[in-house]
């Protein structure tokens, strides 16, 4: 059966310049200024999965962000990889949200984007890193979801995804009916990267934007959208520095490893 998917990317601050990254103590917002926005890794990943079902059981690609203007660059780049067509929520009134009102939005951008039998996220960002997203997505569309997919086979011409979830200590193997929401983890697969052609074929493909009254249609609040919707407050912020130092223990293993423990106990460790 083909599939119609949908996959969720999110735009984040280069981790590589997470150092350069500075906190506003007022707002306890992020300050992003001037570090390189690039493509959730994770989300390149839930692309790639989309990509390959595509090939396996035929259907489409799209790709969804919610973000600034400049977040289209995340869509381009997964145009480029493959996808079909892209869609950019961009407005003013979804700024300041938190996961419910950006999963509430996510969940009305999806619903006005069509009709879709899977969605496909990351299990995680980079930046906000809650994992909340794709849970709650579900909740707002009515679907069933799960989480931390390492891998998925399909069964009954497509209908029905056999999970492999990483848990703690172990793997638990689900079944899920779709329409269904998969939030995968990076082992899952290796990212094709973009060709020649598929860069040329990019400038061709659809990226649509919706906005807040496209969410208003879709059945969302406008309250319920940004800021206004956000039930979370950022009670306090603050930058931690790690001090380090290094202290070297000699002796033999045995001598070593008692006056390990007895340093760890004058420092309140063990
Ligand atoms: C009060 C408050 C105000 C905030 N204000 C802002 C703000 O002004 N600007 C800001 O950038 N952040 C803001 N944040 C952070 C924002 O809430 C999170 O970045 C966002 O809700 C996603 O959460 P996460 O990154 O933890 O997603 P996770 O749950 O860790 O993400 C899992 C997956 O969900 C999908 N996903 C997540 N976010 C998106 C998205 N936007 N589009 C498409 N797919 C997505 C991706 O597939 C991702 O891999 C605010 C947070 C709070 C609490």
């Amino acid at each position: 059966m083909p599939l119609r998917i949908l996959v969720c990317i999110k735009q984040v601050p280069d981790p590589e310049q997470f150092d350069r990254m500075t906190l506003d103590p007022v707002t306890g917002s992020i300050d992003r200024a001037g570090i390189a926005p690039v493509t959730n890794d994770v989300d390149r990943h839930a692309l790639e999965e989309a990509l390959r079902i595509r090939e396996a059981l035929g259907g489409s690609v799209t790709v969804l962000t919610m973000g600034p203007p400049q977040a289209r660059k995340c869509l381009e780049d997964a145009l480029a990889v493959g996808a079909d067509r892209g869609v950019l929520l961009c407005d003013t009134a979804f700024a300041g949200a938190d996961t419910l009102a950006t999963s509430a939005v996510l969940a009305a951008g999806i619903r006005s984007a069509g009709e879709f039998d899977l969605v496909l996220c990351g299990n995680e960002s980079v930046d906000g890193a809650t994992g909340q997203v794709p849970a709650q997505l579900a909740e707002a569309l009515g679907w069933p979801r799960v989480t931390f997919a390492r891998k998925i086979e399909w069964v009954q011409d497509g209908r029905i995804a056999r999970v492999e979830r990483e848990i703690e200590g172990g793997i638990l193997r689900v079944e899920v009916g779709l329409p269904a929401v998969i939030a995968v983890v990076k082992r899952i697969n290796r990212c094709r990267l973009p060709t020649i052609f598929g860069i040329l074929e990019a400038g061709k493909k659809e990226i649509a934007e919706a906005g807040c009254s496209d969410c208003e249609c879709a059945g969302l609040a406008a309250a319920a959208m940004g800021l206004g919707g956000s039930p979370t407050r950022v009670a306090g912020i603050f930058q931690s520095h790690r001090k380090r130092k290094v202290e070297m223990i000699g002796g033999d293993a045995k001598e070593a490893a008692r006056a390990l423990v007895a340093r760890l106990r004058e420092m309140d460790a063990l």
